[in-house]
């Protein structure tokens, strides 16, 4: 399976940023891109944007967030149809960000991990622990908790159409990363849950790392077994830098 190297920009770039980051990655990256996926989760304002500068390229651009109904009164929200109708191919869901800071519970992570497989947009279904529930010893029924509320309803039909994200929540943009260890374990944990949930197609669920991972920490991240790709944040606002993280993903 092809790591994925997924960047996130938050809300961070203007349009001509976002088009010049873009543009920087077109550039530094090997088109067609070998041995790894890349995809981009430009803010929703610079979508277009980024759609156009990486052109015919192998760069997916997915989104960070949506609604999970087709249209109606939601008020400021987005659609999948409106994420097709801009060329998105991904959606994050379950972000930690929503999760902590926007009230995301599991019940709405589930329903939009169904909203965007019905719409043949791939979710990243993240799941992670805080802090002060890995000191407690809960990550396992935290993460397992997690995953399954998630893919409530998801069918070993769809499980090819998902990828599942573990970001540990104090490892998000705290310059903490888990060690390889550390994810090792998550990872094999969620991979166990998979298989038993999805039997053979389980095993085909790409499961990444994220949580301050930098072209320092890369290779030996996406070295680690199980670690399916890396979704990277503060990292992927910097073209060079993230050209060199996807660069270990080829190896
Ligand atoms: C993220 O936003 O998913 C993330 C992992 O951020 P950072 O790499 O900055 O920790």
């Amino acid at each position: 399976m092809r790591p994925l190297i997924a960047g996130n920009w938050k809300m961070h770039k203007s349009r001509a940023e976002a088009q010049a980051l873009a543009t920087a990655l077109v550039r530094g990256l090997p088109n067609p891109l070998e041995g790894i996926d890349v995809a981009v989760f430009p803010p929703f304002t610079a979508i277009s944007d980024v759609v156009g500068a990486v052109g015919d390229t192998d760069i997916q651009v997915g989104a960070q967030n949506f609604y999970p109904e087709d249209a109606g009164a939601f008020t400021g929200e987005v659609s999948p149809p409106m994420l097709l109708d801009a060329g998105c191919t991904m959606v994050l869901c379950g972000h930690s960000e929503r999760r902590w800071v926007l009230g995301e519970d599991d019940a709405f992570v589930n329903r939009k991990v169904l909203a965007a497989l019905a719409h043949d947009i791939l979710p990243i279904l993240c799941v992670g622990e805080k802090l002060e529930e890995r000191e407690s010893g809960e990550t396992a029924a935290v993460i397992e908790a997690q995953l399954k509320a998630g893919l409530e309803g998801v069918t070993a039909a769809n499980a090819a159409h998902i990828t599942v994200a573990y970001e540990p929540v104090w490892a998000i943009g705290t310059g903490l990363t888990a060690s390889t260890a550390q994810a090792g374990e998550v990872h094999a944990q969620i991979r166990g849950l998979l298989n038993e949930r999805f039997g053979p197609a389980g095993s085909g669920i790409r499961i990444l790392y994220g949580g301050s991972v930098k072209a320092a920490n890369a290779a030996e991240l996406l070295g680690t077994p199980e670690i399916g790709g890396v979704l990277v944040g503060g990292a992927a606002l910097d073209g060079p830098g993230f050209c060199k993280i996807a660069a270990a993903g080829i190896g």
